[in-house]
């Protein structure tokens, strides 16, 4: 799968979508992340890319034509008959959940527009956009942090970027409940002892204690999630 990001920051993305199981994925070739400077498409002697709202209003606005010159030069590189799809990452959109990022997953082509400032004007919105999606309830500075969020969650999707779909698939959210409490060595740490039961060695009960200890948490802080699978 390629990842196409648009930004005006482009190193702080490459930065952190070079690190752990992304970078590694990327140096494998699974999977292709291409950041784009939006600045490279600003057609001014300064490099200008925003400039003040109409209408009045604090903020500097990113000015359409280099939003869509850049949309442009990044369709050029995609073949043609991609299943491809532009993403607007905004405070505006519908909010990120597990069924969106598997639906992005199904794309070859995923191009990510990273608003900054006071945003993107509406034309350019209107003219390169498929869907605009929010990471939660609250705004940042930018979109290059949901961008790498985004790619993050889609790409753990991706066959053979994690060990097999199973580390995806049974973990908190996508199994549709919240993952058990999990332990490792040492044995005792501030006179907290891992819960006998995991050292029994007895499959079936360690499986019984998990879902259980998963139904107490997720009632305890995600009721919405078991509500949904009724
Ligand atoms: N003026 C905009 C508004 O009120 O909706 C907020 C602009 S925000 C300061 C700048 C950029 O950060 C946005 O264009 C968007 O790309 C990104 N951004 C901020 N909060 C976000 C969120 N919750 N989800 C996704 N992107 C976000």
């Amino acid at each position: 799968m390629n990842f196409h990001i648009m930004t005006l920051f482009p190193e702080m993305v490459d930065y952190v979508l070079s690190q752990s199981i992304i970078g590694r994925a990327k140096e494998a070739g699974i999977i292709n992340v291409k950041t784009y400077n939006i600045r490279d498409y600003a057609n001014n002697k300064h490099n200008k890319v925003d400039d003040t709202p109409y209408g009045g209003g604090m903020g500097m606005l990113m000015a359409a034509p280099p939003v869509c010159d850049c949309h442009d030069a990044v369709c050029k590189g995609i073949p043609e008959g991609s299943n491809r799809h532009t993403v607007y990452v905004s405070p505006k959109g519908k909010i990120l959940n597990h069924d969106i990022i598997r639906r992005l997953a199904e794309y070859d082509d995923l191009i990510i527009l990273c608003g900054h400032y006071e945003g993107i004007d509406e034309r350019a919105i209107e003219e390169v956009v498929d869907e605009q999606i929010s990471i939660g309830d609250y705004v940042l500075t930018g979109g290059e942090l949901p961008a790498c969020i985004i790619v993050d969650c889609v790409a753990r999707l991706v066959p053979g970027v994690l060990a097999d779909s199973s580390c995806w698939e049974d973990e908190s959210i996508a199994s549709g409940k919240l993952e058990y409490p999990q332990y490792t060595r040492p044995y005792e740490y501030k006179g907290k002892k891992v819960p006998d039961i995991l050292l029994s060695g007895h499959h079936e009960n360690i499986a019984k204690w998990r879902e259980e200890q998963a139904e107490r948490l997720t009632e305890q802080n995600r009721p919405d999630l078991l509500k949904n699978k009724e």
